[in-house]
């Protein structure tokens, strides 16, 4: 959404291009991009079609170009079961690119590196209801019966965002991660207080702010 907002808040930007609506991981993950870290192609992916693509690319902002309907990119992510099926074509791409053999390759290597160019960074706010950052994470669910000890289907390493890992995080608290790499199911209290920790920890925390405390002047 663009839009222009004043900002009546100390240490908030006062005018920005562009507002997120929520403040769970996708929007923490889009802040970090909007800051001006850019996700690149760093080769090595196994299939020629997907490796030539990402290849021409001169970063992965571009993908969802190449990735239009009828598109040899599309056709072939579609026609095998090998790649990720998901709803968004530029999520079975990522997905592939970052985990090329899929999520039972515990010894994968991503194809994938950040890189921060401050230059195309992009003035926003993320807004989020939830206390804290981390959307559902962080949110009683409405009838309130989601408890904090129950264990994330998914292993930490693959709900963990770029440029903080969540054995730093454990480090931080002088915890040690059950499985170095992140291979392990995690408590939901664990992972809310990971994403509550990830904007200070890789720098977007200026753009993050409860709807309060943000007035839309248009
Ligand atoms: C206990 C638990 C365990 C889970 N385990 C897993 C797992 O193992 N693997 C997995 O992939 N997923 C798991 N999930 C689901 C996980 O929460 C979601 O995959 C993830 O949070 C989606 O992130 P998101 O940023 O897209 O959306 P959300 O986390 O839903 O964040 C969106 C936020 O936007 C806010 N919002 C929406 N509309 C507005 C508005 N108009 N104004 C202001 N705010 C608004 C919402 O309140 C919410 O806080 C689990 C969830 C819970 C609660």
């Amino acid at each position: 959404m663009a839009a222009a907002l004043d900002v009546p808040v100390l240490g908030l930007p006062r005018l920005v291009d562009t507002v997120i609506v929520g403040n769970g991981p996708s929007a923490l993950l889009l802040s970090y991009i909007l800051h001006g870290h850019i996700p690149h192609y760093k080769g090595q992916h196994f299939d020629p079609v997907v490796h030539g693509v990402a290849a021409s690319l001169d970063d992965l902002l571009e993908a969802p170009e190449q990735l239009a309907p009828g598109s040899d990119l599309l056709n072939h992510l579609r026609s095998s079961s090998a790649y990720p099926q998901g709803e968004l074509p530029v999520n079975a791409l990522i997905d592939t690119l970052i985990r090329p053999k899929g999520d039972w390759d515990a010894d994968y290597k991503s194809c994938v590196e950040w890189r921060y160019e401050p230059r195309r960074a992009v003035k926003h706010l993320v807004l989020g209801e939830a206390a804290s950052p981390g959307g559902q994470w962080a949110q009683s669910d409405s009838f309130g019966t989601t408890k904090w000890d129950v264990e994330a289907l998914s292993n930490a390493e693959q709900l963990q965002l770029p440029g903080y890992t969540f054995a730093e995080h454990f480090a931080k608290k002088d915890r040690e991660l059950p499985d170095p790499n992140g291979r392990c199911r995690l408590s939901r209290r664990d992972v809310a207080d990971y994403y509550a920790a990830y904007p200070e920890a890789v720098g977007i925390a200026d753009s993050q702010t409860h709807p309060r405390e943000a007035c839309a002047k248009e």
